[in-house]
């Protein structure tokens, strides 16, 4: 895999957290605007990291018992004139029943805390308009990723970045600060145009794993099918025997490792894919087309999904057992067995594919829990870069090649043996081995030296056709320059 596979969790913007210029600023007072659920979560977390605060209420005399006694709690106006950074905790629809306020509110910081119900809702963001109502304020977008749990529990238990931006560096700096001893980390998200992409993020739904988890049911889908044609349908049919009762647990246990293996296959497959169009085109430099650069970012995702059937397919195949069916089968066979006065039906290469096929299946199962556990951002910063590449990239090719011994085990010979075809349809487990051995394959030619070689050097920036001016050291002696073809 490539140098950038399985890349780290990176913080696209500038965390503030620990920036010399961040002064403790506890002590001074913050005025809150609003009365509800955010303003009361937030003045009793300002009250508890040593700020005055000072509540600005339609209705102070209602609503003084819902705050901490050492928030002072008035009207909206008295508020505002005794401090200069005030969070605007209303909703936006209530924006403009704050004009009233705005001789007052003059050269004030406000801080815009609002979301919206929709992602991209309207023109423009919510401290775009608060700054157009209040054009002599200076508005910071801020704390609206912050839920009024999180700021009640404190930092401790929720989200603990505070996303802000501003076109005032000095108001951002001042409510970074604020955010900061409050023990939450700021990031500087830039310039006011960034606040539409702050207010869309608390209503996002899992952005990075809508391709993963359609990818997913599809696959679960197919292999579900082609199962139930193989499991129940067919007998059915052919044999008028009644299987159906096999659809809950035996249908979904033979889908799920099909599609835990496929989609582990699937992790390492755009990998393949980038090196063969590196190799093809002898460079590094040339843009990947869209739905592979698409597929390399989902890797992380779709090996966790991996992870989860296969921890899925664990807990159904210890579960098998349990069944009264397979209880039934059993004295069945007992019964059958004593009929048949057959004394020993214990055969020797069944008991060995069966152990070996357990074993490989708990070791694939530990190294997939390992990857996911490593693909967590707390447990992956704590890792070099060479650590995590050789968990993700080197112990995630094993967890390929251990899951494809415990998927031939399972199948052994029946891929061999005419009954297992099924209207004419091989074994399920015939199909899920197209896509990794193709991958093992690749892999295994990629480590060809000759490969290996031209393959890394295209990754150190060689580019097939283009020539390159060399010149030797000069402590050869003799000063010597000229044009070669780096690729000879
Ligand atoms: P809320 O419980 O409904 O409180 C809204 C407050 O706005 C009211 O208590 C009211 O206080 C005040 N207000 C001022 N003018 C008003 C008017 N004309 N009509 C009605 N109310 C008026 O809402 P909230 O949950 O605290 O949310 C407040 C803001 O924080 C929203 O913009 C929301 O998007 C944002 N936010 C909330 C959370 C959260 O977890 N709740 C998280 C992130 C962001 P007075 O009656 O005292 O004036």
């Amino acid at each position: 895999m490539s140098g950038g596979d399985m890349a780290k969790p990176l913080l696209g913007h500038r965390s503030m957290e620990g920036d010399p210029s961040i002064t403790p600023a506890a002590g001074r007072t913050i005025g809150v605007l609003g009365s509800g659920d955010f303003a009361r979560s937030l003045a009793i977390r300002l009250v508890c990291s040593g700020f005055k605060v000072v509540v600005g209420s339609r209705n102070p005399k209602r609503k003084a018992g819902l705050f901490p006694s050492a928030a002072e709690v008035t009207f909206q106006a008295e508020a505002v004139k005794k401090t200069d950074v005030i969070f605007v905790a209303i909703f936006r629809e209530h924006y403009s029943t704050l004009c009233d306020l705005a001789d007052v509110l003059a050269g004030k910081i406000l801080v815009d805390v609002s979301n919206n119900t929709e992602i991209n809702h309207n023109k423009e963001s919510n401290a775009e308009y608060l700054a157009s109502l209040f054009p002599a304020c200076t508005v910071v977008k801020g704390f609206n990723v912050v839920s009024a749990w999180t700021l009640q529990s404190g930092a401790r238990d929720g989200n603990k970045q505070v996303l802000i931006c501003s076109n005032n560096q000095e108001a951002k700096r001042t409510v970074a600060e604020i955010a900061q001893v409050m023990g939450f980390t700021p990031v500087d998200m830039g310039c006011m145009s960034s606040a539409c992409e702050i207010e869309n993020i608390p209503l996002r739904l899992l952005p990075a794993w809508k391709i993963p988890i359609f990818l997913a049911l599809g696959l679960f889908l197919c292999f579900f099918t082609y199962n139930l044609v193989r499991q129940v349908i067919h007998p059915y049919i052919r044999e008028q025997k009644n299987k159906f009762y096999k659809i809950p647990v035996e249908v979904v246990n033979t889908t799920l490792p099909c599609v835990a293996y496929v989609m582990l296959s699937l992790v390492y497959l755009p990998g393949v894919l980038a090196a063969c169009s590196q190799l093809y085109y002898g460079t590094k430099y040339r843009r990947f087309p869209d739905w592979l650069d698409q597929w390399l970012q989902h890797r992380k995702q779709i090996g966790l999904l991996s992870f989860f059937c296969a921890a899925l397919h664990a807990v159904y195949s210890l579960c098998l057992p349990m069944r009264r069916s397979h209880r039934y089968q059993l004295i069945e066979t007992a019964v059958k067995q004593a009929a048949e006065k057959k004394m020993n039906i214990w055969v020797e290469e069944e008991v060995w594919r069966m152990e070996i096929y357990i074993s490989v299946g708990i070791i694939a199962l530990g190294l997939l829990s390992l990857l996911a556990i490593t693909s967590l951002p707390s447990i992956a910063n704590s890792l070099n870069w060479r650590e995590f590449s050789f968990i993700q990239s080197t112990l995630g090719f094993i967890a390929l090649v251990i899951s494809t011994l415990h998927t031939l085990t399972y199948g052994w010979s029946r891929a061999f043996d005419e009954n297992q075809y099924k209207f004419y349809l091989p074994p399920t487990y015939t199909l899920t081995l197209l896509v990794p051995c193709t991958v093992i394959l690749a892999k295994v030619v990629f480590n060809l030296p000759c490969i290996q070689q031209r393959l890394l050097r295209i990754r150190r920036g060689w580019e097939k056709g283009r020539y390159v001016k060399f010149v030797l050291p000069s402590a050869m002696g003799e000063y010597s320059s000229g044009e070669t073809s780096s690729n000879v």
